[in-house]
């Protein structure tokens, strides 16, 4: 009998626990609004003074996006948070767009993640060398003199010109400290020659912008770009006049491309948990990056993870004997996502994770639904943080249907005739593209925060390996070699 009510009381403990939870992550449509208006706030902090907000608003001197008459053979690189990819790219010229890519992809070794500088640029360039060497076209390359290349590096840069910048901090479970300051595009050249590689490194880029510059390639009203993968972050298309903090600094007043940098974003609104505190503290870059803690692919596995052991503190039904519940990182995002969207009804998948993954056998199938909801909690609000990010950005350059952020006027009413433009915004990574249920929220809060009037002109498109791709379209604009033709 004592061994019956102490089940039930745990079973209610248990239930609790995944109430809370479910109360203190809730993301109403209101609370989305103050993360969109502070967003927009914070954006024209960072965009006022150097060190003016967490949002550090980069610039990265890309002032002309590619037209389509980019005409050559380009490589890009590009370094992300788990995988690292070669490309070479063929443009042709005269709106013919892009002739064809080749990809080599390939995980990054975990130990290069905290190795040194020279370690991990000697691997990205013994990959290039590989890749160059198995084109067939390398006679005809030299044949074209100096090679090109964009270099997409996916984490925060102080970029120095359009080719060059200083890492300004790790993320993504990265932790090479002699890397930090130094001019990354110029660690590369060097690399590149310690192989005997004759490519000049002639754009760096974040992958958000290599992600715009691809959307706006193929669609001009593409303005914003979004990924939304291991890490996350936004860049968009700003008026010259709106960047403050650079004013007497360039040479022209032209429109820039800023680097929102969103996955460092901190707002009191923002709906945060104990799992989360502790995730921070217990991260390898503590205090910071608090938004891409609660949105990408890196942290929703492991916030899960991490409700799940506080369950089998309250229920022994998780069994008496050790589990990896202890083990960071163990409950990556992909495996959440399949429990997630276990379709079966005895809920198959989400036994199989917990048995071979967590080496829990045998939780009962209550259990198993309660952390089904649990993995539905967690992604509903990463996927409507993210929206809410995304409009706050429209929001700061007007194309939210609120007529900008300076008004501060009210949505319109709903069925007043507004005048609004068509924008689209260009998203890549693999929390977006390959866990559906991700989608399907941020699509749907969305459509809420926008509201039935403005949601039809904001449009969401995937772009395919953009950040790459969007790295040899660069390079192929501002080279000096290029032949552009002229329309
Ligand atoms: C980095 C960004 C990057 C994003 C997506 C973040 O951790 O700080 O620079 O764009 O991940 O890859
Ligand atoms: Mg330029």
């Amino acid at each position: 009998v004592g061994r019956r009510v102490r089940r039930r009381m745990g079973w209610r403990r248990v239930l609790r626990v995944v109430e809370e939870l479910e109360e203190v992550c809730a993301t109403p449509v209101d609370r989305l609004r103050q993360v969109v208006d502070a967003m927009a706030v914070e954006m024209h902090a960072g965009l006022a003074s150097e060190g003016g907000s967490k949002l550090k608003m980069l610039l990265t001197y890309v002032h002309d996006l590619p037209t389509g008459n980019e005409k050559g053979t380009f490589y890009a690189l590009h370094l992300g948070g788990t995988n690292f990819r070669v490309l070479r790219v063929q443009l042709g010229g005269q709106r013919s767009a892009i002739i064809g890519h080749d990809v080599d992809r390939q995980p990054i070794p975990e130990p290069l993640m905290t190795s040194t500088s020279e370690e991990l640029f000697d691997f990205i360039a013994s990959s290039l060398k590989v890749f160059v060497g198995k084109g067939d076209d390398v006679s005809e390359l030299s044949k074209m003199g100096k090679r090109e290349l964009g270099f997409t590096f996916s984490f925060p840069v102080k970029q120095i010109s359009f080719s060059s910048g200083l890492l300004i901090k790790w993320t993504k479970g990265f932790a090479i400290e002699d890397t930090v300051g130094r001019d990354v595009s110029q660690c590369l050249q060097q690399a590149l020659s310690r192989k005997e590689l004759d490519i000049q490194v002639t754009a760096l880029i974040n992958d958000t912008v290599g992600t715009l510059a691809v959307g706006h390639y193929h669609d001009e009203d593409t303005l914003v770009a979004v990924i939304i993968g291991t890490g996350t972050n936004a860049c968009y298309l700003e008026r010259a006049d709106a960047i403050i903090k650079c004013q007497g600094l360039l040479t022209t007043s032209r429109d820039m491309v800023v680097n929102v940098e969103w996955g460092n974003f901190w707002s009191s609104h923002l709906p945060r948990t104990s799992y989360d505190v502790d995730l921070d503290a217990e991260s390898p870059n503590p205090n910071d990056q608090g938004f891409e803690k609660m949105i990408s692919g890196m942290y929703l596995g492991d916030i899960v993870r991490r409700v799940i052991l506080r369950m089998s503190q309250e229920l022994d039904v998780f069994g008496p004997g050790p589990s990896k519940l202890h083990v960071p990182f163990i409950l990556r995002t992909p495996l959440m996502a399949a429990m997630h969207e276990d379709e079966s009804p005895d809920l198959r998948e989400v036994a199989r994770v917990l048995k071979d993954v967590l080496e829990i056998p045998d939780v009962p199938l209550n259990i198993r639904k309660l952390i089904v909801k649990v993995c539905d909690v967690v992604t509903c609000r990463a996927a409507r943080l993210a929206a809410a990010g995304i409009v706050g950005i429209l929001k700061k350059i007007g194309r939210d249907g609120s007529g900008g952020v300076a008004s501060g006027k009210a949505r319109p009413k709903p069925g007043r005739k507004i005048k609004i433009k068509r924008t689209v915004v260009a998203i890549e990574g693999g929390l977006y593209t390959n866990y559906t249920l991700f989608r399907v929220y941020l699509n749907e809060a969305m459509a809420q925060i926008l509201g039935e009037d403005v949601a039809p002109y904001v449009i969401i498109k995937v772009t395919e390996d953009g950040s790459g791709i969007g790295a040899a379209l660069l390079a192929a604009s501002h080279s000096a070699s290029s032949v552009v033709d002229t329309v």
